[in-house]
């Protein structure tokens, strides 16, 4: 589905991505974690053609996303980009979510079409929005507000989701919520996901594969039990921890330890 190739890419005098290689497979949902900074929400940012890349190239389902119109990317690429959760504009939710069926309007069209109308219903039914139909925007809760903004990137259509830390400020309750959601597309609509996560347990609970960045580097690729050990943690978060299986997923659990910042352990078994 998505096929990243030395991808070299940042800003100008500053933080660069350097030759990222990786691929997603259809249906997958494959994690981006790594600690603050360490090019995250830069790689969602090239994936999604914000970020134009120096080398390398950026393949879904084999063509080069450059060389792809932007309603066409649109139509097949959504992104739920960090910022979108500033969103404070005089819209009712039915309005907002519309804004994503834009990829699909034709030239001088200004009305929606009966397909439009169809898909919006759908993608709010299936976000839990519906009631929240007349809602302004800017009033609505940080729950409600992102499965808003997930319903928008959803009336795209999108073949790949591309999620940039879609939980954060979101009480537990709320993080489960949003998580077992994304978790519903991937298997009722077979969408491919990728979704940058700081909370390494929600990263171990809902992905298929996580991509481990440090420092604009790929530090490892793998599936969930390979990328988050102890050792590996410790080493790229510099902050010591303790892996234990979850009780109820059997998934790692990683286990924050007070005081331990700065003393990793170093060659124990
Ligand atoms: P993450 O999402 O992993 O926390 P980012 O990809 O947002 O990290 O940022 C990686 C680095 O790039 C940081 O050092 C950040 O300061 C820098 N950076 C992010 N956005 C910009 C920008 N628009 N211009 C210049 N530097 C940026
Ligand atoms: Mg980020």
């Amino acid at each position: 589905m998505l096929r990243v190739k030395n991808l070299t890419c940042g800003y100008e005098d500053g933080f660069f991505l350097k030759d990222i290689t990786f691929s997603v497979n259809d249906g997958e949902l494959m994690g981006i974690i790594g600690p603050n900074g360490s090019g995250k929400s830069t790689l969602l940012r090239a994936i999604s053609r914000v970020l134009k890349p120096l080398k390398g190239e950026i393949l879904f389902k084999g063509e080069r996303i450059d060389r792809m119109g932007f309603k066409e990317l649109a139509q097949k690429v959504a992104v739920v980009s960090q910022s979108a959760e500033e969103i404070t504009f005089n819209f009712t939710v039915k309005d907002y979510v519309l804004l994503g069926r834009i990829p699909y309007r034709k030239r001088f069209q200004i009305l929606e079409t009966k397909t439009d109308e169809r898909v919006v219903a759908n993608t709010m039914s299936l976000t839990d929005i519906t009631h929240l139909s007349e809602r302004n925007v800017g009033e609505l809760s940080g729950g409600e507000r992102q499965r808003a903004i997930i319903a928008r990137a959803l009336a795209q259509e999108p073949e790949l989701l591309l999620l940039d830390e879609p939980t954060v400020h979101l009480d537990i309750g709320h993080q489960i919520e949003i998580l077992d959601l994304v978790k519903r597309l991937q298997k009722e609509r077979n969408l491919t996901i990728v979704i940058v996560l700081h909370d390494l347990n929600l990263a171990s609970l809902y992905c298929d594969r996580l991509l481990l960045l440090k420092e604009g580097k790929i530090y490892s690729i793998g599936t969930t039990e390979q990328i988050l050990t102890y050792s590996i943690i410790e080493e790229v978060y510099e902050t010591p921890v303790v892996v234990e299986k979850n009780p109820v997923s059997s998934k790692p659990l990683i286990c924050l330890v007070p005081g331990g910042k700065g003393k990793v352990r170093k060659n124990e078994g």
